[in-house]
């Protein structure tokens, strides 16, 4: 077995100057609900030059997506986050004073959600420093540091952004998904203005053509809005008008593109800019040819275009080097179309990757196998890839907070005619596994010794390999019948199929096969994740949730499903929730019949994905993945409040500087480890922060 994290100091070759894993200093910060790690780019000093060098202009593309994203989240956040900024950096009062600590604080929340709503929950925050402390001080700037509009007084400005930060009914939510009400209207993501939830239906229900069978993801790259009337237009410039003529229909909507020439131009044109500097480094043709589609995509908005980058991505398993820039994930717009700004650059580990590659070698095996209906399997699995790679750069949607894992792209089609690209980043996990060993958790929750012993040995081996069945054979498993709308289940596709995958993973977790693959040495293995998935499920995800709230985030939604309908199911036979000394515990009686649920609950998902079943996705999600016990919630809470711990986690990237002769020739590009949360933020919006303030 390769073992993920502990083999970096005992002189393998391409590790010798990634600093030691003993004393890296894998903490760099703690505040409010938020932990930030650093992660280690374990053997980018063995990269080629031109690979060093594309890393570096990918890496400054993927910087320059930032402030889209913090647009994206709400139409105030630029202006909120430059005036905290000025304040931070400028003020000439007490530093040491209680005030400007949770002004920081409050800051310090705003960088780790891209806006003033938490990057988790989506609720906004609130903010400690007092209304008349932030009115002085933003007062006592010179007011030429303040993002001010034409004409606006300095006065209006405090008084407007005062209600934006203070004020509880204003902008509650970036994003609503409570039952029954307009989802568009009571969600403040900026992806729709003056736009009802019907309204954006119908607008893109009437763009979609049953019998397309190759239909580009509409929405994806645009903001939905009210057309202008007659007078703002004959007042426009050409250039606005052009854009207001777009997608004109009957509807008195106008879809308004990200590009060049379009919204967030002055970002993607930087973007662009890195992007044609990479080109020079490509590793191959191929991936040139990627890159200038994604350039052609960005200058031209067209979502045909898009479509062309992801096949060519998709299918681009050589190189070395990889990346996502663009808009991809939808997991923010409460209708689920609208891309999130993200921006990622890694590259394969290959000795991890041989364990990945093995899976996917056996992927049809594991179809064949599968307990789920015979009708809804594919005959043939197309293109299941997946490599552990070594992240160098997050962005956007990316960052700080990152994914372990990615499956892409979305498009329904091209994932059926062209499969699909997984990837498990490897040097997060590290992060994360190394932080939580022996912090206590473990000890305050699991039942008895049995538990803790098999977390300890083989928690972060059936962790990882748990992400590697989600993400390599989970999502690309099963498939739609034919004429099912791949969008049918709304709001509750993507906590299905997060479940879906799930369900997939922690069924052959416990298979045979992972031993005769030598993928487990152990047939008790299995049982700590089965442990740790249904604590987490049942128990300790709640720790991520405030007292009162029901849960919103899909994959949270998936994993309380999951959990809440197997415990149901076995009638405390197989799990059950026990109290000892007034706290309660989860204890596994049977592991073997939860095996068996596992596989029951596949079925029943599975048939509702493939048929499209909406009512039936509806009441599993609603029922089981919402709601939360609360005397159970408040008292998670409280065992964890007494472990002092960070239910969240962000990280800081690398700094990378390019290193020239005399004759401006980059000789190498040097990786730094030394820039802490604060710094490397206000870098980020000192030098990668072209956007204009938008209303
Ligand atoms: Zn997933």
């Amino acid at each position: 077995m390769t073992s993920l994290f502990l083999a970096s100091c005992d002189g393998e070759k391409n590790e010798l100057k990634t600093p030691c894993i003993e004393n890296f200093n894998f903490v760099v910060d703690r505040f409010a609900d938020v932990e930030i790690l650093r992660y280690r780019v374990v053997g980018f000093e063995n990269l080629t030059l031109q690979q060093k060098k594309f890393i570096y202009f990918l890496s400054q593309a993927a910087l320059e997506g930032r402030d889209i994203l913090f647009d994206q989240h709400g139409k105030y956040n630029l202006v909120i986050r430059r005036t905290l900024e000025a304040v931070f950096t400028n003020y000439a009062g007490d530093k040491n004073s209680q005030e400007f600590a949770h002004l920081t604080t409050y800051l310090k929340q705003v960088w780790m959600g891209n806006g003033i709503h938490h990057h988790h929950s989506a609720d906004k925050f609130v903010p400690k420093f007092s209304e008349s402390f932030f009115a002085n001080a933003v007062n006592n700037l010179d007011s030429t540091l303040l993002p001010l509009a034409d004409n606006q007084s300095v006065e209006e400005f405090i008084a407007k952004l005062t209600t934006v930060i203070f004020d509880p009914t204003v902008m509650p939510r970036r994003m609503n998904q409570t039952k029954g009400e307009d989802l568009v209207l009571t969600s403040t993501v900026n992806f729709y203005r003056g736009v009802t939830q019907a309204e954006a239906e119908n607008f893109y229900n009437a763009m979609k053509n049953p019998n397309d069978a190759r239909p580009v993801q509409f929405g994806l790259n645009s903001r939905l809005e009210k057309k202008p009337c007659r007078a703002e237009l004959d007042s426009a410039s050409p250039n606005d008008k052009e854009i207001a003529g777009q997608a004109r229909n009957d509807s008195g909507l106008i879809e308004n593109v990200w590009k060049i020439g379009g919204l967030y131009s002055e970002a993607i044109e930087r973007i662009v800019y890195w992007l044609e500097k990479a080109v020079e480094f490509a590793e191959n043709n191929s991936q040139k040819e990627i890159i200038r589609t994604l350039i052609d995509f960005y200058h031209t908005g067209c979502l045909a275009i898009f479509d062309e980058f992801s096949v060519l991505w998709v299918q681009d398993l050589e190189s070395q080097i990889d990346f996502l820039n663009g808009f991809i994930e939808s997991y923010s717009d409460p209708l689920g179309m609208k891309g999130s700004w993200e921006g990622l650059v890694n590259f394969r580990n290959p000795e991890a990757t041989k364990r990945t590659e093995l899976i996917s070698r056996h992927a049809q095996w594991f179809e064949d196998n599968s307990p789920i209906a015979p009708e809804f399997k594919k005959d043939e699995v197309v293109g299941v890839s997946a490599s552990v790679v070594t992240v160098a750069m997050l962005s956007g949607d990316c960052y700080p907070a990152a994914p372990l894992g990615i499956n892409l792209p979305n498009s329904n089609w091209i994932r059926r005619d062209y499969g699909s690209k997984s990837v498990t980043l490897d040097n997060i996990s590290e992060a994360n596994n190394r932080v939580s060993l022996g912090n206590g958790f473990a000890e305050e929750f699991m039942w008895s010794e049995l538990e803790l012993e098999r977390a300890k040995k083989y928690g972060s081996l059936t962790n990882t390999l748990l992400t590697d069945l989600h993400e390599c054979l989970g999502h690309g498993s099963g498939k739609l019948l034919p004429g099912v709308d791949a969008d049918a289940l709304g709001v509750y596709g993507a906590p299905i199929e997060e479940a879906r995958a799930d369900l997939f993973a922690l069924y052959y977790i416990a298979d045979p096969k992972m031993l005769e693959l030598g993928l487990l040495s152990n047939a008790e293995a299995c049982k700590a994740q089965y442990y740790h998935y249904m604590m987490n499920g049942l128990m300790t995800q709640l720790t991520r949730i405030e007292l009162g709230k029901n849960i919103e985030q899909a994959h949270m939604r998936n994993r309380q499903l999951v959990a809440s309908w197997v415990f149901e199911r076995g009638n405390l036979e197989v799990v059950e929730l026990v109290e000892r000394n007034g706290k309660c515990y989860m204890v596994i009686h049977d592991y073997e019949r939860l095996r068996g649920l596992f596989a029951e609950l596949l079925i029943e998902i599975q048939r509702v994905k493939s048929t499209g079943d909406f009512e039936a996705a509806r009441n599993l999600v609603e029922t089981y993945g919402v709601g939360v016990n609360q005397s159970l919630h408040a008292e998670v809470l409280e065992r964890f409040g007494g472990l002092n711990l960070a239910p969240f986690r962000g990280f800081v990237n690398p700094v990378y500087t390019l290193v020239k002769d005399r004759s401006e020739n980059i000789i190498d590009v040097q990786i730094s480890y030394d820039e802490n949360f604060v710094e490397q933020q206000l870098r980020y919006s000192r030098d990668f922060s072209t956007l204009p303030m938008f209303d």
